[in-house]
Formats: C-alpha cells, structure tokens, sequence
C-alpha cells in the first residue's frame, strides 16, 4: 500500500511523482512503457534544454529522478481502476497497486474511432467500460473491439454475464491469450449498423454480425476508460476537471497528454506539479487521527 499511486511514467506522472516524494509520501509509479517521448525524436523546445535531447533520453532522465527521490517503479499495463471505500486499487497485469490517492498519466490515447457510427452510437449499445455497463447486457450477444490484454480483462468481465462474447479484432492480431468461451474473429470492420442503437457491425467481405452491445478494447486502458471505470462524471465526452485536475471521485487526479490539452512535454510536466501539489494536500486534508 501507498500513499498515492501513479498510473504512467511519462512527464506527467514523473513530475506529480516528484512533489509527492519530496513531501515525504511513499509513490508507486506504474508505466507500461516510455509513451509519447520515444517517438518524440528530438526535444529543444523544454525549458533547461542546452542542446536538443532525444525523446527517449529525457525519458530515461525522469523515470531516474524519480528512482533517486524514492518512488517505487513498476513496469505493468493498469487493466482496472476502482476505490473499495477507502483505498484506489489499481489492477495491473503483474499486480494490483492500493493507494490513498491516483494521479493517472496516461498520456494521449490517440484512439482514432474507427469506424462509422462509434461515436453515435456510444451511451446506445457502444461502451468503453464492461465492469460499469456489463450488467445491461444480461444474456445478451456482445463484442469487445480490440486484440490485446486490455482487450482480455473486458472480455472477462462480460463473459460473467452476456449471453456470448465475441472479440473483434478488426484486422489485428490477437496478443493475449483468450479463454476459448471468447470467439475470435479476426476480419476487418467495415461499419457498425442500428440507428439510434446499435445493431451490429457489418464486415469488409460484406457479411453481418448482429450485436447487443460492443465494448471498445483498443490498446490499453487510457486515463478516460479507468475514470470511467472509477466512477468519474464525464461532460460531452470529456472528464469532469478541477482546476486542480482532481476528478469528480475525491483523490483521483489526471494530468498530461490524457487530459486533452496541449500536447506537450511544459505542459504536461506543468500539469503533473499541480495534481502532485494537490495529491498531497488532498492526503493531509483526509489524513486519518
Ligand atoms: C512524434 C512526437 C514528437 C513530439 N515532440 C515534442 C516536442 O518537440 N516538444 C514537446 O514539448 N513535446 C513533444 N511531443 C509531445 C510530448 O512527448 C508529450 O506531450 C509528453 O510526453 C506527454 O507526457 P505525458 O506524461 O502526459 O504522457 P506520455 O509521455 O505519453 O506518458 C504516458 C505514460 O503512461 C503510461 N501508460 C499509458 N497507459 C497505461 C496503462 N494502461 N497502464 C500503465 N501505464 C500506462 C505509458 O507507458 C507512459 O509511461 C511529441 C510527441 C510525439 C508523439
């Protein structure tokens, strides 16, 4: 257990993981992997920056400062995200992660919806969350859009309740492994069919599958599917924000890329300072005795 848990080890949640260490909490940093920075191939628009630094170097430099000051990292993909009335529990593939507070830094999603409708239709039979609308498909013919493990923790979630539980891959491969009770089809969508309320999805080669309900799965689980998942309010399609970037759920906080704003590295660092700043106020505020 910690004080705060920080999902995604990029600027956003390296620089909240700063002020938090330096005030004496004890920080789990969890990050699947390096995020916006290694495909950034030179940064010299950073403040501090004496010569251009690749992307992938500066990352490197953060997740060590954070190493040096104390926080404890965690390479794991966060499939789940809840708070069980007194701790946030972060669900990653190699563990789960208890903390009193969440800063998620997921970065930008960079989801394109892809396909017609998606859009639409989210709220009528599209959803980006099983364990928050598994329980309206009781019994009834659902699929998960996506390839991976992400992907795999939605599927389980439905296969306790629907009726059949379909993954679409859309042209992918499949990179986890599937109970067989998911069937797998791996043909490339064409568009999703039902106006006003999805009906199914239509295939490249022409043919249909009906469906009750599809549960978008793309990579991983990005700041806006945990929030979701957390019990966040959202408003036309965005997450509730204070000026302190804490959710409408008390203690969990998103900075960066993930929050929608200007993509970049000031930025994000800028944003991560806030919510850290605000964690550990929110933690002295609710500090138990
Ligand atoms: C090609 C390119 C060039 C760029 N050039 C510049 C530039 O010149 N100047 C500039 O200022 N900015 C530039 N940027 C933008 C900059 O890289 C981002 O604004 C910055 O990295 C955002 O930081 P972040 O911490 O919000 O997200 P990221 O750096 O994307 O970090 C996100 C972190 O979250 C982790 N994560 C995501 N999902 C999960 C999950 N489910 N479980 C666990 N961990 C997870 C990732 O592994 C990663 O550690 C560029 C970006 C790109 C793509």
């Amino acid at each position: 257990m910690s004080d705060v848990i920080i999902i995604g080890y990029g600027p956003a949640g390296v620089s909240a993981s700063l002020y938090a260490l330096r005030s004496g909490l004890d920080v789990v940093l969890v990050g699947k992997d390096s995020g916006a920075l290694e495909k950034a191939h030179m940064i010299e628009n950073y403040y501090g920056l004496e010569k251009p630094l690749a992307g992938s170097d500066l990352f490197a430099v953060g997740k060590a400062q954070a190493a040096r000051l104390g926080a404890q990292i965690v390479d794991d993909e966060v499939t789940d995200l809840y708070f069980d009335g007194k701790m946030f529990v972060a669900t990653g593939l190699k563990g789960e992660y208890r903390g009193r507070a969440c800063i998620m830094a997921t970065g930008s999603a960079r989801k394109k919806q892809p396909l017609p409708k998606m859009a639409e239709l989210e709220g009528h039979g599209v959803s980006y969350c099983a364990i928050c609308d598994a329980f309206f498909y009781r019994g009834k013919d659902v699929a998960v859009l996506g390839a991976g493990e992400y992907a795999l923790h939605e599927c389980k979630e439905l296969l306790n309740v629907a009726g059949s539980v379909t993954l679409l891959t859309n042209g992918a491969e499949v990179t986890a492994e599937f109970p067989e009770t998911v069937k797998i089809d791996k043909r490339p969508l064409k568009a999703l069919l039902g106006e006003g309320q999805l009906a199914g999805a239509v295939f490249m080669d022409e043919s249909e599958i009906k469906l009750d309900g599809l549960f978008v799965a793309l990579g991983s689980a990005s700041a806006m599917d945990l929030a979701r998942k957390a019990g966040a309010a959202f408003e036309n399609g965005n997450v509730v924000l204070d000026r302190n970037f804490m959710t409408t759920v008390p203690g969990l906080f998103a900075a960066g890329d993930c929050t929608g704003g200007t993509l970049q590295v000031a930025v994000a660092v800028g944003e991560g300072a806030i919510a850290g700043l605000a964690a550990i106020k929110y933690l002295r505020e609710t500090r138990e005795g």
